[in-house]
């Protein structure tokens, strides 16, 4: 079963100097991934290589002698440096066992016929370079291109690898694999299921341990974790038949749900603002903020969610201590005695935002997101989160230390402070969280 499953997994292969020289982004090499998985062909090796003709072939061979199809993306232009079709003929002269073979690259009437054509619609002659376009190897087939010059190269079954070349730009690439690629590799009976748990609270070895063996390599359907920014997702992935890897990865997200239990807020594409949103509408309740080091980023993440105007009324960026003092209410005697960046004075901003907003809950960060401003006993990445809770009367405040530059510092703390709102929600504020400094939280009457 498991070699099985090695020998169907499709190789991809970036090709471009453009890539390498990260001049652009590789976002053919995700598309096909994420393709391949929905029509049940199991992605493995991706690799990038430039413009360079014997490199890409021999990339080529490579990845076909461990694959069963190796799906190559660039290198079909008309130009120089594009060496797709020259490098496809060298690995099928190569694979074939015949080195001596010239690889030799036919003329393709078909494939005339479409840059004549493509040419004539715009009103222009084929201009001769782009004669090129129309060459391939022997033992290959073009494919038809209705949105660009560069028809896609494909081998036959009967060369020794299986190839398909396709053009470089995504709006050419795209269409081409859905139409000529997909239906060869799309599996009739096996399914790719996947799915993410997401997490907050807990770091990723925290959580590793909760899960235990469902995460042992052997495991199916296998269980993984990723980090990013607090948030840790267990991903689950189950094959089969379509009915049995559905129901394999139901049991497998249950035995997750089991041991990881309230940690999990969402799945696949919810984040923890769509989650707390739900749970706010759910409860009718509403919620407000006030940020200070965060600068807007907990707005903009609640913002971000269509329908949030339901629960979210609107925040305070109240970066200087005068805003904080007149926007929101902190007494500027607090500040002078205990500091912006301090319990008491995130107390005071999320007590304020929800006075002044009439939520039924505020959030309100303030700390110090460096590089400078940091004190031996508030140090850079020092950050107060309080959230205000009208139900219960209470503000609960906790002081975090968050690693990283300015940047990672602000955006974790957007997250840990959704994290906190969360916490009250669940009614357990006082949950133990991730880059919280101790699990001593301060409780306020409002
Ligand atoms: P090519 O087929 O090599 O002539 O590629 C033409 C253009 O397609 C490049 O200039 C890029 O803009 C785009 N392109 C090529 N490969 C990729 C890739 N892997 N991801 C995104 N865009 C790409
Ligand atoms: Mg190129």
């Amino acid at each position: 079963m498991k070699r099985a499953l090695q020998h169907a997994r499709v190789a991809i292969l970036s090709v471009g100097d453009e890539l390498v020289l990260a001049q652009i982004e590789d976002t053919n090499a995700p598309f096909l991934a994420r393709r391949l998985l929905e029509i049940g062909a199991m992605p493995g090796e991706r690799r990038t290589v430039g413009d360079d003709q014997h490199a890409i072939a021999h990339a080529m061979l490579d990845l076909a002698r461990t694959h069963v199809a190796v799906i190559v993306t660039g290198g079909l232009g008309p130009t120089l440096d594009d060496l797709t079709r020259e490098a496809l003929a060298e690995a099928i002269a190569i694979a074939s066992g015949d080195s001596t073979e010239r690889a030799l690259l036919v003329e393709d009437p078909a494939g005339i016929a479409h840059l004549k054509m493509w040419f004539e619609d715009m009103g222009r002659v084929m201009p001769l370079i782009n004669r090129k376009q129309a060459l391939r190897p022997h033992a290959s087939r073009l494919l038809a291109n209705p949105l660009g010059t560069a028809p896609g190269v494909a081998t036959l079954a009967s060369a020794p690898i299986s190839v398909y070349c396709l053009p470089g730009p995504p709006r050419e690439m795209q269409p081409m694999f859905d139409a000529e690629v997909a239906p060869h590799l799309a599996s009739t009976t096996h399914l790719i299921a996947t799915r993410a748990l997401h997490t907050v609270g807990r770091g990723e070895s925290a959580l590793a341990e909760l899960l235990g063996d469902l995460m042992d390599r052997t495991r199916t359907p296998s269980v993984g974790t990723t980090a990013r920014g607090g948030i840790v997702s267990i991903r689950i992935r189950a094959e089969g038949s379509a009915a049995s890897a559905r129901a394999a990865l139901d049991a497998t997200t249950a035995v997750c749900r089991e041991r990881v239990g309230s940690l999990i807020f969402g799945f696949d594409d919810e984040t923890l603002a769509s989650s707390v949103g739900a749970m706010l509408l759910a409860q009718s309740r509403t919620l407000a903020t006030a940020e200070s080091c965060t600068g807007g980023l907990v707005s903009a993440l609640l913002t971000d969610i269509a329908g949030s105007s339901a629960w979210y009324l609107g925040g305070f960026v109240v970066y200087a201590n005068a805003r904080k003092i007149e926007d929101v209410g902190v007494p500027s005697e607090m500040i002078a005695r205990y500091g912006a960046v301090s319990h008491e004075t995130a107390i005071a901003l999320a007590r304020g935002a929800l006075h002044r907003m009439g939520s039924d809950y505020a959030i309100s960060t303030t700390g110090i997101a460096g590089p400078s401003g940091g004190t031996p006993e508030k140090p850079v990445g020092c950050v107060f989160i309080a959230i205000a809770d009208r139900c219960s009367q209470q503000v609960f405040s906790r002081r975090f230390l968050f690693v990283g530059a300015r940047q990672a510092i602000r955006e974790r703390a957007a997250v840990m402070a959704l994290a906190s709102l969360r916490a009250a929600l669940l009614s357990d504020p006082c949950q133990s969280l991730l880059w919280a400094e101790s699990e001593l939280v301060r409780v306020e009457a409002i």
